[in-house]
């Protein structure tokens, strides 16, 4: 893990802490919440770290339907909130899981967060994969650099004969990071342990750091 301090541009800065990154995807679901954890539980386990985390997915959209609201959220004073109105402490590394998608609200907190860098979360879904080329082009208009694409729920290994099932596709990510002059930042597997893990509040880094899916998450958190 390195420090982009010095690529940061503009934006609202946190005092006491040296880089925000982003986890973005331009699709909900595809997991990006679960990547976010794990990287950030990985950055601060296996590197040594000081790592925060923010959810930023204030956008549950749920929320204004059972509430019968029809305004737009106050996001930017949210956001201050969130960001200026925390005791982060020192932190090297404050990793923000961003709210799903690619309009005003994702747009405008790209902006005015002081960004070090986005991570951007896909399946190998090709409809994934066009809004995550969307998600890309969004960091790039803001000048925020991407750090590159994880391709999440890859594949599947079955536990009984070992089978690899590409459920979704085989190598659309890779294929979509290289046309679009992206790293790629590695595959994390679909995995049963991984979604019980982030169920029970225990992610799989933590709860079984010897995995493969463990390790697939260090060696994506080595690339950031
Ligand atoms: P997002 O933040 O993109 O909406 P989440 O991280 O909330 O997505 O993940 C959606 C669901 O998929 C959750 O139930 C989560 O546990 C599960 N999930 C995410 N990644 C994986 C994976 N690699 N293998 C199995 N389940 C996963």
């Amino acid at each position: 893990a390195r420090c982009y301090s010095a690529a940061a541009k503009g934006g609202l800065s946190i005092s006491g802490v040296s880089d925000i990154i982003a986890v973005a995807s331009g699709k909900g679901g595809v997991g990006k919440s679960t990547t976010a954890v794990n990287i950030a539980v990985a950055l601060a386990k296996e590197f040594k770290l000081k790592v925060g985390l923010l959810d930023a997915d204030i956008y549950g959209p749920s929320i204004p339907t059972m509430m019968h609201l029809h305004e737009k959220p106050e996001v930017m004073s949210a956001l201050e909130k969130m960001t200026r109105g925390v005791a982060w402490g020192n932190l090297d590394v404050l990793v923000v899981d961003m709210p799903p998608g690619t309009g005003d609200a994702q747009l405008s907190m790209s902006q005015r967060l002081r960004l070090s860098g986005a991570l951007i979360v896909s399946t190998p879904q090709d409809i994934a994969l066009i809004d995550a080329r969307r998600g890309a082009n969004m960091f790039r208009k803001v000048q925020v650099p991407i750090l590159g694409l994880v391709e999440n729920m890859s594949c599947f290994k079955c536990p009984k004969c070992g089978e690899k099932s590409y459920i979704f596709g085989e190598g659309g990510a890779q294929r979509t990071a290289e046309d679009m002059d992206m790293k790629f930042l590695g595959e994390i597997p679909l995995e049963i342990d991984i979604r019980t893990g982030s169920d029970e509040g225990k992610p799989i880094v933590i709860s079984s750091p010897d995995s493969a899916s463990a390790q697939a998450y260090l060696r994506v958190a080595e690339k950031v």
